[in-house]
């Protein structure tokens, strides 16, 4: 399953929903570490983190793009992203990588 946006999540759900409680919500369960955060151009997408590659869950640290024309956000999970050598003093919380361009079925 595609990650999707808190304002994605809200139209999915049955009644008019609270956004500030869709957002807390989701912030809660990103510090607990159960969904991923994608920043993906000017929005932030959210997709429930997976135990391994079998399942629809968000697993890894892969590259996303993001189709300029449809919007769409991809996970390129068949292309892994390898962890940076920071310099000294730096600590890595997570990685967020964006490829921004157009997908193949806007080509
Ligand atoms: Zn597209
Ligand atoms: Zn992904």
């Amino acid at each position: 399953m595609a990650p999707l946006s808190g304002k994605e999540i809200c139209s999915l759900l049955p009644e008019k929903c609270d956004k500030s409680t869709v957002y807390r919500t989701l912030n809660a369960l990103f510090e607990k570490k159960v969904i991923q955060r994608i920043i993906a151009d000017h929005e932030v997408k959210y997709a429930l983190k997976g135990k391994n590659d079998q399942g629809d869950g968000h697993y890894g640290d892969h590259i996303h793009f993001k189709c300029s024309r449809c919007a769409r956000l991809f996970c390129l999970t068949q292309l892994e992203v390898k962890d940076y050598k920071l310099p000294a003093g730096f600590t890595k919380e997570e990685n967020q990588f964006l490829v921004i361009g157009i997908c193949n079925e806007c080509q």
